[in-house]
């Protein structure tokens, strides 16, 4: 069986688009109508024509298409596929957080649960969060559940009091300056491209700190032809597709769960039509109110 081609084969006979995050396998960002961010897949999940979904990604992403596109059918090829900062969270904890600051705005990245976005005020993703929060009224901050992304975009509003929850990605918090320089050292010409999931001391030694499209669109438009790349291994695949003439070194951030999907689990979901998200009542319209605010608040 060419199962490319039966992917293809069904995903016409169901009217289906299959959308994919950056960090998944290359066998399936090759096969997907639209790869992106988090905010990218957010975003173009409403307006896509077909009437059915296959998210490629982790399960929170899939369940955000979902909110933002409740009349389409939101498939997901893998239920183990979920991501490890977002299931980390404790739920009372958070309550108690909000209580212990009572004249704070809970703020979530949109790495999180569909019952942590229904509690928030409204949601960022690395690439919205500056645009999202300099629209925010409130001075104080309540930012869940990366630590490193909220310090990050806290250094950016020194006017604005954080209160950071204590979660981060261990696969980004994992990288050490120690690594980084160490890399420089190999590739003195290179330039450093960061995510924000990873250390301040990390971030320090950046030339540029960006979501994972931000990252992408800095190495194709700067003139520079070396660059290494602080974050998922998997968005070489479209840094090295958009920029053949360009060298990229990776680091060791290799997100196990963001790999999990792959063509067999595809075929196996569209041909089986599983598993479906289903995400109902008053939790699914708070949730969906938060990403729209996002969507609002970011401008764009
Ligand atoms: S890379 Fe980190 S934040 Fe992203 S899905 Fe994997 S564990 Fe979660």
């Amino acid at each position: 069986m060419n199962i490319k081609y039966e992917i293809n084969r069904l995903k016409n006979e169901k009217d289906a688009c299959i959308l994919a995050h950056y960090y998944t396998l290359p066998e399936i960002q090759e096969i997907a109508d639209y790869v992106g961010d988090s905010y990218y897949l957010s975003k173009i999940a409403k307006d896509l024509e077909q009437s059915t979904i296959v998210f490629c990604g982790v399960k929170f992403m899939a369940e955000s298409a979902k909110l933002i596109s409740p009349q389409k059918k939101v498939l997901f090829p893998n239920q183990e596929a979920t991501c490890d900062m977002v299931n980390r969270v404790d739920m009372d904890k958070v309550k108690e957080l909000m209580n212990e600051h009572k004249n704070g705005v809970l703020i979530s990245y949109v790495n999180c649960s569909t019952e942590l976005k229904a509690m928030s005020y409204t949601c960022v993703t690395s690439s919205s969060a500056q645009e999202v929060i300099s629209n925010v009224k409130n001075k104080k901050i309540i930012f869940v559940p990366d630590k490193n992304l909220g310090g990050y975009i806290s250094s950016k509003f020194p006017s604005k009091e954080f209160v950071l929850w204590d979660g981060c990605c261990c696969y980004h918090d994992n990288i050490t300056s120690e690594q980084v320089t160490q890399k420089k050292l190999l590739y003195p010409n290179a330039k450093v491209l960061v995510h924000p999931e990873c250390r301040e001391e990390v971030r320090n030694l950046a030339d540029y700190i960006g979501s994972t499209s931000g990252i992408i669109d800095y190495a194709t438009k700067d003139a520079k032809d070396e660059f290494i790349v602080v974050t998922d291994v998997g968005i070489l695949h479209e840094l090295e597709k958009t920029n053949p003439d360009k060298k990229f070194y990776e680091l060791p951030i290799n997100c196990s769960s963001m790999k999990l999907i792959n063509l067999q689990d595809v075929y196996k979901c569209l041909q089986d039509e599983e598993y479906e998200i289903t995400i109902e009542g008053e939790i699914s319209l708070k949730a969906t109110e938060a990403l729209e605010k996002m969507h609002k608040l970011a401008r764009r």
